[in-house]
């Protein structure tokens, strides 16, 4: 018999396709509005993503607030998938919903600063470290930013990566390692570049890969989150992070850490609460609230190198910058943010709930023998099905059971928990209540209970 994850194939295909009607028949407005009004988006949904959710098809949101986000049908979801960290902080965090109202008059666009800029400037060094600042509205812009003033500065072409990482729709970063080669991954999109010009991948927690790699002289910058998030969560080994740092120092690689999902860690992200030192900082997602923002920071010595390198380049286009960047709204929003919501207190919260999430998990996946492990970074938890800890990105992608995941996540919605697609990750906002984490387990509990009990 086939087992997928400890769990019979057919159970799993059964359990899904009696979740999938369940859910069906649970929204006739949402499908009555697909219906009639899908039709004007390329491929019936206006970001394709949105196709990759594991309902039969995406739930129509009517409204969200907080740690609940309501469908057009009326279902009332406990929300831990959070935007996929976009709203870690909870859907319209007050103070950043009054910033919006405030500023909401005063003009959306503008191309030039504000004083709320500056006191966002001041604020990311607080929180993050003294860095040198520049506003992206994106993490994929950010990274895309970042890359270039690391080739710029080192003179050298290519960016090392880790297998299986994901660093948003960088084109340079989406390579793999497939029988110990750098490859562009298979499913691009129109990819004409020849990426492995532009890349290098390596294992994540193997200095000898990165040794390697970074021995032949042409690596401009190794981009790394500082946890692999994007599969399943891989940890990094004691030592790995200080070594990486002393061989980005010693072959002149930029060391750029993404901080965009482990800002889950605590304040100031990982790097802070585990005292990396990275030459560029990455953060976007919920730095600004869920205002699209992302922010990019580089060290003084980097800043320097930087601001030779630009008053030697030709004026004109430089590669880096998006009219609607650095807007006021964002300005506005990142002081809300980092000043009123990203505080220690409610980094606390979020700890906690997390650490009552990833125990009642776990004591569920022991009470059904289940061959699965949970991974916690901070306010971040993920079951993973497969036996742990995993140790790089090829160990995360045998790790990945797609099919059992997507019957999971139908079962949880079907109980009123929504987690993010694409892994098993959970988020615990500060407004997320102990009723609402306890809910989650039962839910976890009763699905486990369909796939392994006989
Ligand atoms: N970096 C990391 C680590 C990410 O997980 C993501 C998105 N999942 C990005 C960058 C890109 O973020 P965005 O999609 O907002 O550009």
């Amino acid at each position: 018999q086939d087992m997928i994850g400890g769990v019979s194939a057919a159970r799993i295909a059964e359990f899904a396709a009696f979740e999938g009607e369940r859910y069906r028949a649970a929204r006739p407005r949402t499908r009555a509005a697909l219906d009639a009004g899908a039709k004007g988006y390329l491929g019936g949904v206006p970001m394709h993503w949105m196709r990759d959710w594991p309902q039969p098809f995406p739930m129509l949101v009517a409204r969200a607030k907080g740690s609940v986000i309501e469908d057009i049908d009326g279902h009332r979801i406990d929300d831990f998938c959070l935007g996929d960290t976009g709203s870690m902080f909870g859907h319209s965090p007050p103070p950043v919903a009054r910033a919006i109202r405030a500023q909401s008059g005063q003009g959306l666009t503008y191309m030039l600063p504000t004083e709320a800029a500056l006191a966002a400037g001041q604020l990311l060094s607080e929180r993050f470290g003294p860095m040198r600042w520049q506003i992206a509205t994106t993490a994929t812009d950010a990274n895309r930013f970042a890359l270039r003033v690391a080739r710029a500065v080192t003179g050298k072409t290519k960016v090392l990566v880790f297998n299986g990482c994901y660093h948003g729709t960088v084109d340079d970063a989406m390579v793999r390692l497939h029988d110990g080669q750098t490859e562009a991954r298979p499913g691009l999109v129109g990819q004409v570049a020849d990426l492995t010009q532009l890349a290098v991948a390596a294992e994540f927690n193997d200095l000898a890969s990165v040794e390697a790699a970074l021995a032949k002289g042409d690596v401009a910058a190794i981009l790394t989150e500082p946890v692999m998030t994007n599969s399943c969560m891989v940890l990094p080994a004691p030592g790995f992070h200080a070594g990486l740092r002393e061989l980005a120092t010693r072959y002149d690689a930029l060391l750029i850490i993404d901080e965009t999902h482990t800002i889950s860690s605590g304040l100031g992200g990982y790097t802070r609460v585990h005292g990396l030192n990275p030459d560029i900082f990455v953060v976007g997602k919920c730095v600004a609230g869920g205002m699209p923002t992302a922010v990019w920071g580089v060290s003084d010595a980097v800043a320097a190198r930087f601001a030779d390198y630009d008053a030697s380049r030709p004026s004109g286009h430089s590669g880096m910058g998006t009219t609607l960047s650095a807007n006021p709204m964002q300005f506005a929003c990142l002081v809300a943010n980092l000043s009123e919501v990203m505080t220690p207190e409610n980094y606390a919260r979020m700890e906690a709930g997390a650490a009552r999430l990833s125990a009642g998990l776990t004591k569920q996946v022991e009470r059904f023998g289940a061959p699965w492990h949970v991974v916690r970074v901070g306010a971040r938890v993920e079951f993973i099905c497969a036996p742990g800890p995993l140790q790089n990105g090829a160990e995360a992608e045998g790790a990945h059971k797609p099919a059992l995941e997507a019957a999971i996540h139908r079962g949880l919605l079907n109980r009123g928990c929504l987690i993010a697609p694409f892994h098993n990750m959970m988020l615990i906002s500060p407004v997320t209540t102990k009723a609402q984490i306890d809910r989650l387990v039962a839910a976890f509990a009763d699905v486990l209970g369909h796939l392994f009990e006989t």
